[in-house]
């Protein structure tokens, strides 16, 4: 029987860029040492006192359906972390729960736009973004971010990308970023406020690391002035509270598209399970302090990596300013991203992403995640170095 087109022809050109990733686990299936440098996982677990809550939750009988837009109580406390966080006014109306940030992605295109509408997205991006825009029958449209600038959009770029796009709709960006490790400047989301009214497009804006933030605050564009009635905010516990399994996150908007939000979760995820929420209940109860300690390992580890980065000038990086991921520039080697991950992954059974794996943009560049121990990301990052030299010994 044959399948449709949205879904066989999800992946694109078929190659979804998780050649190096799947290799290093059947490396490992096969015995072998490998250091993984490549998912966004913490290595520390949900913490227990999150688990307790629930367990409690569930012994208590929150096992049955739970409310399709989410729990009133978890609406309100994120609408009030939002509000407090970020000074927009926002209510229990303006917050829709989902089983995570990738179901938001999903869902906030399909409110967006419609099939053969253009979604455009800044690249490098997130993995799974021009998927989802596929799988909806959009067409995606990658703006390119340049290595120059610091993976930061041009305002120009994005404006020119939305004149030559045939029914643009929206735009989604994600700051703290995955995979550049860069947090968008004033200026720049100024720039991307300034386009996206110009054209009339909803802004979907991906902000899952907005607790890892290294320097200053975090800056949400729907704070920005005639932001909030068109932007979408995806959310999620997941970076946040080391909560990745429990697939719970949120979107925020304008109480109009949220009731639309509402419907569709009604006929696709039918809501997250009541103890997942009552557990995510609990831990935004935790307040600062519970964040502040998941993140602190991947900014010690960001200092960590900018000395040893600091000692050698093969290899260059963008000091990350937030999220869980360096982004490096081996262009000096002569080699490719995807050349350069697959040769370390086979000689020193060390995994990172290639930069080609997350768009164009990122072409020479590959992408370490930060998530393994003190000590064996140190000595990861010590072995790349040394094979970047060999590498660039041997092409010059
Ligand atoms: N957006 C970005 C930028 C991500 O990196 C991820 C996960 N790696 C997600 C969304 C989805 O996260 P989740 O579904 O776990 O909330």
């Amino acid at each position: 029987m044959q399948l449709s087109q949205r879904i066989t022809t999800l992946l694109g050109d078929g190659d979804d860029g998780w050649g190096v990733f799947y290799r290093a686990r059947a490396m490992k299936a096969a015995g072998r040492e490998v250091i993984e440098l490549t998912i966004g996982e913490h290595d520390i677990r949900t913490d227990r006192s999150i688990l307790d809550a629930m367990h409690g939750a569930a012994l208590a009988g929150h096992t049955g359906y739970a409310s399709i837009p989410g729990i009133p109580a978890l609406r309100d406390a994120v609408a009030a972390r939002v509000q407090a966080r970020t000074g927009v006014p926002t209510a229990r109306e303006n917050v829709l729960i989902t089983p995570g940030g990738q179901a938001g992605l999903f869902a906030t295109h399909h409110a967006c736009a419609d099939p053969g509408d253009t979604a455009l997205y800044v690249d490098p991006a997130y993995v799974t973004y021009p998927g989802v825009l596929r799988a909806l029958g959009l067409v995606p449209r990658a703006v390119g971010a340049r290595p120059e600038d610091g993976f930061q959009p041009r305002a120009g770029d994005l404006d020119a990308a939305v004149r030559a796009a045939h029914r643009p709709r929206s735009l989604l960006v994600n700051s703290p970023n995955n995979p550049t490790g860069g947090v968008y400047s004033p200026a720049t989301l100024e720039g991307i406020a300034r386009v996206v009214q110009e054209h009339d497009l909803w802004l979907i804006s991906d902000e899952v690391y907005d607790t890892q933030v290294w320097d200053g605050d975090h800056l949400s564009p729907r704070a920005l002035p005639g932001m909030a009635e068109r932007t979408l905010v995806i959310g999620s516990m997941s970076k946040s509270h080391a909560m990745t399994g429990s697939r719970i996150g949120w979107i925020l908007g304008p109480e109009a598209a949220i009731m639309r939000l509402a419907d569709l979760a009604t006929h696709t995820t039918y809501g997250v399970p009541g103890f997942v929420q009552e557990a995510a209940l609990f831990a935004l109860a935790q307040g600062d302090g519970l964040e502040t300690a998941v993140a602190a390992p991947f900014l010690r580890r960001r200092d960590m990596a900018l000395e040893v980065l600091g000692r050698q000038n093969i290899v260059r990086v963008q000091p990350p300013q937030g999220a869980m991921y360096l982004m490096l520039d081996i262009r000096g080697t002569g080699m490719s991203g995807e050349a350069f991950a697959m040769a370390l992954l086979e000689r020193h059974g060390i995994a990172v992403m290639p930069g080609e794996s997350f768009g164009a943009a990122a072409a020479g560049h590959i992408r370490v995640a930060m998530t393994v121990a003190d000590e064996v990301f140190v000595e990861a990052l010590g072995r790349l170095l040394a094979f970047a030299q060999e590498q660039a010994a041997l092409a010059a």
